[in-house]
């Protein structure tokens, strides 16, 4: 309640700051001077102290640059300023039409987001493209077509089984209607329900749909996360050298106490798929906790079979390991661990599984819950190859604190704390790499001629204030944002600019 009091009051200072702001840029025909920086372009080059110059929607101007009579001035004061930041997995599809401003997603940073991840997007993609584009938000938008959506258009109900050919074609027909109207690539989540059904000759087949059309890309959940990991893997790479297709691997990790710190031989068999000539990139999130429905937590389906529930809960270390975020039948769960609940009601953590998902089954509602389930040494392996970039799969209202705090994360924790990465590295894996991915020539990195997304950034304060007790605390550090030129978070507010566009192939 006092966030939405406080977001009001803020809307409309913000609105008087916004016209202050319009009109200013007026008297000096669009131009703005950017001084004293030192910036990060992207490409994993050094920082170097340089002024930028924003004349309309792109950087005109790089290097040693005096103010021009009548132009805004900005000092920068010697904090770093990156291209904007791209995330490439984010589920703000719903969040965006009702907090367009996208508050959590600007203060870390982030200039464009990907929608539509997981096999799960926004259908038909046309409408909710032009939806976005009535509605525009203060960040850019591109989105993937869902396999699992479009399994539904096909299948409708009568989804838990294999397709046929004949189903498979009209699945392949809705992938090129979706591509045709302003998709970027192909998304799938192959272990959650709907889409776990499908056989690789299906993904292959609607893949290669996907891969006729130039810059197309196929982003995937793959099938297990878990103790199966590495024949997922295996499928994923099969995918893509059948159907031709790029891939981009969705939070890369291994979640499982029997795959822990297997990254070694998991990177092994990327880097030998990518010598074949599989274009092979990845995406991680900097936390060791997963967040996803319950049922995920049991890969053999035996949700209702004690036997296969207590093999899950000890393969993800334990019921002290996993924490009910949501769970609208029965709100009293949320906030706890299987552990703790089970406590509560005097049973144990299998018995505890099995009533959330009776109670779950019938309201038709799977609970929402973390996972704290992968260790450091894997994450740091992911984060340290020059292929893996930085995406949050959070998004607005996320119930994880990657929704809030990604970026900041990377840029605190692993840069400046604990030194995994230097810092023009973590921002080429925040910028021109998921810029690549997408074939976004004109984004991702600070030149004359790119469009003028840009973050300026405290590097010696900048963290994620967001954690599992409080997720959608806001990061610091993250001093300013412009998206296509204009002014979208300032002074530890949304300025309420909205020049967000939506973005093609
Ligand atoms: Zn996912």
């Amino acid at each position: 309640m006092t966030r939405s009091i406080l977001r009001n009051t803020r809307l409309s200072l913000c609105f008087l700051i916004f016209l202050t702001v319009i009109s200013g840029s007026q008297n000096n025909a669009g131009s703005t001077l950017i001084l004293n920086a030192r910036v990060a372009d992207g490409t994993g080059r050094p920082l170097r102290k340089a002024s930028v110059r924003i004349t309309a929607d792109h950087i005109t101007e790089v290097g040693d640059l005096k103010p021009k009579s009548n132009e805004q001035v900005i000092d920068a004061k010697n904090l770093v300023l990156a291209p904007g930041f791209i995330d490439i997995h984010n589920h703000s599809t719903e969040g965006l039409s009702t907090d367009p401003l996208a508050e959590s997603q600007i203060s870390q940073g982030i200039t464009s987001l990907v929608l539509g991840a997981d096999g799960d997007s926004p259908w038909p993609i046309a409408s909710y493209l032009d939806d976005r584009r009535k509605n525009p938000a203060s960040l850019n938008i591109a989105a993937m077509a869902g396999h699992a959506t479009i399994r539904e258009q096909i299948l409708q109900k009568d989804f838990r089984r294999v397709a046929t050919d004949a189903e498979i074609a009209k699945m392949s027909e809705l992938v090129t209607q979706a591509m045709n109207e302003g998709a970027i690539g192909l998304s799938s989540g192959l272990e959650y329900e709907v889409a776990s059904y499908s056989d690789t000759k299906e993904v292959v087949a609607i893949s290669a749909a996907a891969a006729k059309f130039q810059g197309a890309f196929y982003m995937t959940h793959i099938r297990d996360e878990a103790d199966r990991s590495f024949e997922a893997l295996k499928e994923e790479i099969e995918i893509g050298e059948k159907a031709h297709i790029p891939i981009e691997h969705s939070h890369i990790k291994l979640g499982t106490v029997g795959v822990w710190n297997k990254a070694p031989e998991y990177i092994r068999i990327i880097e030998a798929a990518q010598k074949r000539g599989v274009d092979f990139l990845a995406d991680c999130y900097p936390y060791d906790a997963w967040h996803s429905n319950i049922k995920v937590l049991v890969p053999d389906k035996g949700w209702q079979n004690p036997k296969s529930v207590e093999r899950a809960l000890a393969d993800v270390g334990g019921a002290s390991h996993v924490t009910i975020t949501d769970f609208s039948p029965n709100r009293s769960y949320e906030t706890h661990t299987i552990e703790e609940l089970a406590r509560q009601n005097s049973i144990t953590p299998v018995e505890m599984y099995i009533r959330m998902i009776r109670e779950g089954d019938a309201a038709n509602i799977e609970a929402g819950v973390i996972g704290q389930s992968m260790v450091e040494h894997d994450i740091k392996a992911f984060y340290q190859q020059p292929w893996v970039m930085v995406a949050s799969d959070g998004g607005i209202n996320s119930g994880h604190p990657r929704g809030a705090g990604t970026f900041p994360r990377v840029l605190g924790r692993f840069v400046r704390e604990k030194h995994w990465l230097t810092l023009p590295e973590a921002i080429r894996k925040m910028t021109s790499l998921p810029a690549q991915r997408l074939g976004w020539k004109d984004r991702g990195t600070i030149r004359a001629g790119a469009y003028a997304d840009l973050v300026l950034f405290n590097p010696d304060t900048v963290i994620d204030n967001a954690t599992f007790a409080k997720p959608y605390e806001l990061s610091s550090g993250i001093e300013k944002v412009f998206v296509n030129g204009q002014l979208v978070w300032s002074d530890n507010k949304p300025t309420g600019a909205k020049p967000g566009r939506v973005l093609l192939r």
